[in-house]
């Protein structure tokens, strides 16, 4: 049994540029797009959202900022560089991540081919490759719904930004597996969340050059009784690809095959979309993408009611 898979797509996500020698650089879009091409998948353009829907999990000020630098190049830390095309860009990963949330409440899936990544952005703060988060504003907008939400975070970097914007919330669950000690320092299985929210944030740290063994492992032993407990109805991937083994940043060894498992765990069970945060070796992604893709599309439709 298999269901259709929308994709969200506009040229600013490969236009985006960061800089020369820059690993988060356009041809990772062509790279996630390739993966996709011979697929029968509904193309749908990225809808450019605005400040009113960055701000559903940033603050003002910070949003107002980001909206000013529109057409410029403006450098937000020395790893957050952006070029004339970036504010495009990332309102539009926003406004598609909005627009498939909306889909996955009806229990249509989507993967968002969105550059620039999200899941570093904090509430008040662009960073790490990162300006708005996609994944925490479908996240909010499926809560704002009704839904309890899980957003599982394979990126081998940890998501601190999306941790940060949930930290006190309970009816969205942030489980990440990451590479720790490692960027940006947060990410330790002490981190539980706090108020509301206290035991609705999951850390998994793995040790550097982890592999399908060691993934799996955490996965099943802290991860989806996590998920369990937390009973959701809708599930947001952050759809890093640089803990798959041989990319330039992650040093980790996850194979796609074993990082689409995870992904289907979570597809056969509950309605689930993606969005593309990391990955740096252009076939790794490409593997990545097609791998997460099949197994959103794979799944048996789960019942959007239950
Ligand atoms: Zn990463």
């Amino acid at each position: 049994m298999s269901r259709r898979l929308c994709v969200w797509d506009h040229p600013s996500f490969g236009a985006h540029d960061p800089g020369p020698g820059h690993p988060e650089r356009g041809a990772r879009h062509d790279a996630a797009r390739r993966a996709l091409s011979g697929l029968d998948v509904d193309w749908l353009i990225a809808p450019r959202g605005d400040g009113d829907l960055a701000a559903t999990v940033h603050d003002r000020r910070f949003v107002d900022d980001v909206l000013a630098s529109e057409g410029r190049s403006v450098a937000f830390d020395p790893d957050t560089h952006t070029s004339p095309d970036t504010v495009d860009a990332a309102l539009r990963a926003i406004g598609a991540a909005a627009a498939a949330a909306d889909l996955l409440d009806r229990g249509v899936p989507s993967f968002v081919l969105a550059r620039p990544p999200g899941h570093h952005a904090t509430r008040d703060r662009a960073m790490g490759f990162c300006v708005f988060n996609h994944a925490a504003v479908a996240a909010e907008r499926l809560a704002r719904a009704g839904h309890r939400v899980v957003v599982f975070d394979p990126d081998a970097h940890h998501g601190n930004g999306t941790q940060d914007i949930f930290w006190e919330r309970g009816d969205v669950l942030y489980a990440s597996m990451h590479r720790f000690p490692f960027y940006p320092g947060t990410g330790a299985a002490s981190e539980r969340g706090a108020g509301p929210g206290l035991g609705a944030t999951c850390n998994a740290p793995l040790r550097a050059g982890a592999g399908d063994a060691a993934y799996q492992a955490a996965f099943e032993r802290i991860i989806l009784p996590a998920v369990r407990a937390f009973a959701p109805d809708r599930v947001v991937i952050s759809a890093g690809f640089d803990a798959l083994d041989g990319d330039p940043l992650g040093g980790m060894a996850l194979t796609a095959p074993a990082l689409a498992a995870m992904v289907r765990a979570f597809a056969e069970r509950w309605p689930t979309m993606a969005v593309l945060e990391g990955g740096y070796d252009l076939s790794r992604i490409t593997e990545g993408v097609a791998a997460t893709a099949a197994a959103l599309m794979a799944a048996p439709r789960a019942d959007p009611e239950a």
